[in-house]
């Protein structure tokens, strides 16, 4: 047996960063920048007001208070989007909108409610002249130019994972395209007579391919490009023609077809196509565990295709996606922090580990004045999809531990969605 660390280790070990494309930003969302990205400009561009209100030489304004205003003439206006043709001088003030270019002369801009022009909202004339009723210190109420982003500056490094506001940053330097790291292709293969496509009818004996489902669903949230093959039979030719199939992606993901009563099979066909390790994993669920190179002939080329083989039963293949497979993709996709955030939580049932393997038992975390508890999901049954779906986290008993007992605290390795309990 080898450890869920060893496991993933070699895993890693084995699987690439994938090649840059260039592509539009928004398309980027989650992937990770392939380039230095520099300023071609200052960002704002120009001094602008942050407020509306008047544009001002802020040495004019000295004497001015409350009750006792400092009266400038309005010799014209300005809006965001653009620039004025007038220069502030003395005496004079300009009206100005946020956002608008500060106009040649001005050194302050004093807020609408720092002057009289609310007391005269509603008679309906634009006044040739404003009353202000404070002093101004110079640069008040300016956003200078360059505050935010210097023209020249590398403003998003190399392998940044673009969030919303990268992507916000992109457009405000007028990039509408970016390098990134591509997503990658999984090819996600269920093997076993008894499955039944999800489009058809259930005859006697067959149950529905729900693994096929779960896993492209988590392929997806982690940022690849799930590919659904067509179920393969427990026989030799048409597994082999699918595995073949499958090996045209960036992964290949297969489940069943890896534990002791059947793995024969698959085993045979994948020791032909490549180069597998049968593994039996130090964990629980999740014992079974197949990975390895599929070699694929493309011309005359060999192309050899990370293959993980998951156990069958949908909550090992689920959590054994979660340990091994989502790492990989992530590196895949040049990411480099594959760690779930954790918690610490009281334990409310005890957990018994009889065969020193490390336990991730599906919970559902709360939290009161004293912190976070985990409550298990009910029955732990390898096959119970239903306990991972009410599960915000996997507690994790390690090998070494024979009992955690109710009330003693355990790590919870939170899942997918956990941030709806916060
Ligand atoms: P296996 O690893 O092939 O022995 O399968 C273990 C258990 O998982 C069996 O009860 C299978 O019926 C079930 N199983 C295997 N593949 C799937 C699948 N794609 N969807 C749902 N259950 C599956
Ligand atoms: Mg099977």
């Amino acid at each position: 047996m080898i450890s869920v660390e060893e496991a993933l280790e070699k895993i890693l070990a084995t699987v690439s960063r994938l090649e840059p494309e260039e592509k539009a930003i928004l398309d980027c969302l989650d992937q990770v920048l392939d380039e230095d990205v520099v300023a071609g400009f200052d960002i704002p561009p120009h001094d602008n007001a942050a407020m509306d209100g008047y544009a001002v030489r802020s040495k004019e304004l000295s004497g001015a208070a409350d009750g006792r205003p400092v009266y400038l003439d309005v010799i014209g206006e300005v809006a965001a989007g653009y620039v004025s043709n007038k220069n502030v001088i003395e005496g004079t003030a300009i009206r100005i909108m946020t956002g608008a270019p500060l106009p040649g002369g001005a050194d302050a801009v004093v807020r609408f409610e720092d002057s009289d022009e609310l007391e005269h909202k509603d008679d309906g004339k634009r006044r040739g002249k404003i009353g202000i009723f404070t002093t101004a210190g110079k640069g008040q109420n300016i956003r200078s130019r360059g505050e935010d982003i210097q023209s020249g500056s590398i403003v998003l490094k190399k392998n940044t994972v673009l969030r919303p506001s990268e992507i916000g940053i992109l457009a405000s330097l007028g990039k509408s395209r970016a390098k990134v790291i591509r997503r990658p292709v999984v090819s996600i293969l269920p093997t076993g007579d008894e499955l039944c496509n999800v489009d058809r009818p259930l005859s006697p004996g067959k149950i529905y391919d729900s693994n096929s489902y779960a896993i492209a669903a988590s392929v997806l949230k982690c940022g690849g490009i799930p590919r659904l093959l067509d179920i393969a039979r427990d026989s030799m030719k048409p597994l082999k023609a699918q595995i073949s199939h499958g090996a045209e992606a960036d992964m290949l993901i297969t489940s069943g077809g890896v534990s002791v009563g059947d793995y024969d099979i698959v085993k045979d066909v994948l020791s032909q196509m490549g180069q597998i390790d049968f593994w039996t994993v130090r964990m629980k669920p999740g014992k079974p565990l197949a990975f390895g190179l599929v070699k694929k002939q493309k011309r005359n080329l060999v192309k050899e295709v990370p293959h993980l083989g998951l156990p069958g039963n949908p909550v090992s293949s689920m959590i054994t996606f979660e340990q091994f497979a989502r790492p990989a993709i992530l590196k895949m996709m040049g990411k480099d922090n594959f760690a779930r955030p954790t918690v610490t939580a009281t334990l409310d049932q005890a957990i018994k580990n009889n065969d020193g393997r490390r336990i991730f038992a599906r919970v559902r975390l709360t939290r009161d004045a004293e912190g976070w508890h985990a409550s298990l999901t009910g029955p732990q049954g390898s096959g119970i999809l239903t306990s991972m779906s009410a599960a915000d986290g996997l507690a994790i008993v390690p090998e070494d531990c024979p009992l955690v007992k109710a009330g003693e605290k355990v790590k919870v390795q939170l899942l997918e969605g956990s941030e709806y309990i916060w």
